[in-house]
């Protein structure tokens, strides 16, 4: 058996969205299923949609997510050029050789002719279709037409009868009519090729063993294989992936938010989770496993047979569940210094000073590490660790089921319990031990003071515990704020 060789096939038209990086992931992964090889093949022949750099930041983000190819245009292979706009003369000399064989014809119709046809057909309420007027031209009259340098597109002479049946790895036989098949497009008048030409010649020049793309290019199928059967080509094994549909039904789109890779990776989500979550939207790994922590765990499960073929559900609370998953695992210092540049961003600190701080941000990571679902919170989480000043409705330092003057009372208390604690057992679990003997001893209220406590120090209504937020800020900058706090409640 010949060796598996499984392609990504991009069109530069904007930055990598989740549902590419699926189809990525699931080519990627059989290729390693298969032991093959991954082929990066550039789309580019349609030129009103090319962005400026989205072929460079493609390769960029997936070789950040692991992804990598044995082939493409920036590592060379065997089967180049990799970029369909050099293959140009390739798509030439097979549309010549179509029109040989009597398998595609020249069509000269001009495109106001196109229009009206399409107009009158939608008035009819017919699909709209060509009708393949130039089909029936005399070889006569078409050596003619080319000699006087008239404009002619080349198009696929589909059965006008009959059924054809291909067959989808997922699907199995997908019968279609002939008569429902258009004579497509499959060169354009300025001697650029469409997909549907230009895939077909590379995926079987560069011996394509698997085509892994989205379930959208099913109707097109039939299309494709009966141009190889036109070619005398044997068609590689398709597999057409799910779509992916938003929670309520629709279409993923860019209008819901965010769907681009590099606005979830710049938000703080890790490259294993986005991974983790693209695997799941089309397939069921075996015993309902969700959790991924490895390309080699994937590797060694995935079976592009167990692909679905119903839609995918894209559901961004499970990509946030997932990523908090995969933060919880991460070592706490890898943590920290995954953190620092949302520190830095969000608190106007250099960088410098986080390098010399890092058990700064590494306390920082240890109190978040189990609620963050990304990086890029951790700038509104922390915020009120670094101002000089916090601004809060003092009222809020009234612990519910005490009273201003008890609160007040109570301050005083917990300040002069810290300005006399030792400064080396300034760490949260002894803070914690010393302050709760300290208050059972004298037969106080833990509500009426670790309430109080708390909020001088975050501002908040909800956040990690006193000591904790104690540890990190130190003791000169609580006792500060307890007693700006205490200062709040007398005025
Ligand atoms: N250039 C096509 C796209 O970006 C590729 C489809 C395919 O994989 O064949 O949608």
């Amino acid at each position: 058996m010949p060796d598996a060789r499984l392609r990504l096939a991009p069109s530069p038209t904007g930055f990598l969205h989740l549902g590419n990086l699926r189809t990525a992931i699931f080519g990627y992964l059989t290729a390693k299923q298969l032991r093959g090889h991954f082929i990066l093949r550039i789309e580019d022949t349609d030129n009103k949609r090319r962005v400026q750099g989205a072929e460079d930041s493609l390769i960029k983000v997936l070789a950040q997510l692991g992804i990598k190819f044995d082939e493409g245009p920036h590592i060379g292979g065997g089967y180049g050029p990799y970029v369909q706009t050099e293959r140009l003369d390739i798509y030439q000399h097979y549309a010549q050789k179509l029109i040989d064989s009597g398998k595609a014809y020249y069509c000269f119709c001009s495109q106001e002719r196109l229009e009206k046809l399409r107009a009158d057909q939608t008035a009819s309420h017919l699909p709209p279709r060509y009708d393949r007027a130039c089909r029936r031209l005399s070889a006569k009259e078409i050596a003619q037409r080319l000699a006087a340098g008239e404009k002619y597109v080349i198009r696929q002479k589909m059965p006008t009868k009959g059924e054809i049946t291909v067959i989808d790895a997922l699907r199995g036989a997908i019968t279609f009519a002939a008569s429902d098949l258009d004579d497509q497009v499959l060169m354009k008048s300025n001697g650029i090729p469409t997909y549907q030409l230009a895939s077909v010649i590379d995926d079987h020049l560069m011996e394509i063993s698997h085509v892994t793309r989205g379930a959208e290019w099913l109707p097109s199928f039939p299309k494709n294989i009966l141009l190889y059967q036109a070619f005398g080509w044997t068609p590689p094994e398709f597999i057409h992936l799910p779509l992916i549909l938003n929670k309520d039904g629709g279409k993923l789109s860019k209008r819901q938010g965010d769907v681009f890779v590099e606005q979830f990776l710049d938000k703080g989500y890790l490259p294993l989770a986005l991974i983790n979550f693209c695997v799941l939207l089309g397939w069921h790994p075996q015993g309902d496993q969700e959790i991924f922590t490895s390309w080699t765990d994937l590797i060694s499960q995935f079976d592009y047979r167990k692909i679905n073929s119903s839609p995918a559900i894209f559901d961004l609370d499970k990509l946030n569940f997932l990523n908090g998953y995969h933060l919880r695992q991460l070592p706490t210092e890898q943590l920290a210094e995954l953190l620092i540049p949302y520190l830095t961003e969000n608190q106007a600190l250099t960088t410098e000073k986080f390098k010399k701080e890092f058990n700064f941000s590494l306390k920082i990571a240890k109190l978040y590490q189990e609620r963050l679902k990304n990086l890029n919170e951790i700038g509104e989480l922390s915020r009120n660790l670094y101002l000089d000043q916090l601004n809060y409705d003092p009222a809020l330092l009234v612990w519910k089921k005490s009273t201003p003057a008890a609160t007040i009372e109570a301050l005083k208390t917990v300040i002069n319990f810290l300005k006399n604690y030792p400064q080396a057992d300034w760490e949260t679990a002894k803070l914690q031990t010393a302050t709760m003997d300290f208050l059972q001893k004298n037969n106080l209220s833990n509500g009426d003071h670790l309430w109080p406590w708390r909020v001088a120090l975050s501002g908040l209504a909800a956040s990690p515990s006193p000591f904790e937020l104690a540890d990190i800020l130190g003791q000169t900058v609580t006792i500060k704020r307890l007693r700006r706090a205490l200062q709040s409640m007398q005025v």
